[in-house]
């Protein structure tokens, strides 16, 4: 985790909270991206939108008892968030759908709170962190695949801020591995950890005494982490699978890039700690499906400098450019002010 340029006490303070399918991050931030403290991370409550809800606040009068000077609340969630209303319409691995998450805890706090899509929010970190760039793709691998789009130095969020599901390109209609959504082909199927554990267990099965069934006990034991340590030891099968992943992510760069000329992809999410093993195939496979690539410059395809911590603290920078926007109590002078370009 890098410190972006600032200190603790460059301007106002916003809790940042990422709501994720299997844990509660979050910590208190400045609005240059200083991480003032950081939470120990918690389960997410996994069957009752009570209990996330009641979680959620608890964390947030934690943290403002030790740091009163927070003046906003930031919080990036998975799922379908309708960012106007700050309202989480659905996501398919929390307790909740339909939530009023804006306006609970607003209510619960007495402090302006946004609610984003923890991919929009992690984007929003990454291009904060120091980027030349003032339209970047930011594409998330993880367990799924997600992202975010910064067209003229804003987020660009679509009608109701359901926009840039990048994961749901559809890139091979023709597949035979159904998405989460339903959909045949979805780029997420084919480029995300869990399809690395898959191709993992696949090649492992075909390959009983191979390094993949041996680290992981067994080929079915087989997940997208032990595929990336084979790969940092050079264990060529993985190398393939994750050169595979690098496949369909450059496809689905291309596209992006073909419809909104990006100047800077930076790709982030656990899979792309990897480094250099997914990412050479990946721009490979970009510059070979890009339109019109020998009459353009071609964009630099970058790994993220935040890590898994991008959501929460975006989150809050959010919280606190949107605040300075519209809140009653912006300082003259405040640097987030001046240095944010409007999210
Ligand atoms: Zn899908």
């Amino acid at each position: 985790m890098i410190s972006l340029n600032a200190s603790a006490h460059d301007s106002g303070q916003a809790i940042g909270l990422d709501v994720g399918g299997t844990k509660i991050a979050g910590g208190v931030v400045t609005a240059h991206g200083y991480v003032v403290e950081r939470m120990p991370p918690m389960p997410s409550p996994a069957t009752d939108q009570e209990a996330t809800l009641s979680a959620l606040y608890r964390v947030i009068a934690d943290l403002r008892a030790r740091h009163p000077a927070v003046e906003a609340i930031g919080v990036g969630a998975a799922g379908m968030v309708n960012f106007g209303e700050g309202r989480i319409i659905f996501a398919p691995n929390n307790a909740y759908q339909e939530l009023s998450l804006q306006q609970f805890l607003e209510d619960a706090t007495g402090l302006p709170v946004i609610v984003d899509n923890d991919s929009n929010a992690a984007c929003w970190a990454e291009f904060r962190a120091g980027l030349r760039a003032s339209h970047m793709a930011f594409l998330t691998v993880g367990t799924g695949v997600g992202g975010g789009l910064i067209i003229d130095g804003r987020l660009f969020r679509g009608k109701t801020g359901i926009g840039t599901e990048v994961g749901h390109m559809i890139v091979d209609p023709h597949g035979t591995h159904r998405c989460g959504c339903g959909n045949l082909g979805c780029l997420e199927t084919l480029a995300s950890g869990s399809a690395l554990g898959r191709y993992g267990r696949a090649a492992a099965a075909a390959e009983p005494n191979g390094v993949l069934a041996e680290l992981a006990g067994g080929a079915a034991r087989v997940t997208g982490e032990i595929v990336s340590a084979a790969a940092r030891d050079g264990d060529p099968t993985a190398l393939a699978l994750l050169a595979k992943l690098g496949h369909w992510l450059g496809i689905g760069i291309a596209t992006l890039v073909n419809l909104f000329d990006v100047e800077l992809v930076v790709v982030g999410g656990g899979v792309s700690a990897v480094g250099d093993p997914l990412l050479e195939p990946t721009r490979s496979n970009f510059e070979r499906y890009v339109f019109a690539r020998s009459h353009r410059r071609l964009p630099n395809i970058v790994p993220a400098r935040l890590g898994v911590e991008a959501g929460w603290i975006g989150a809050a920078m959010l919280a606190l450019t949107q605040h300075d926007q519209t809140g009653p109590t912006t300082s003259p002078g405040n640097p987030g002010k001046r240095l944010a370009p409007l999210a």
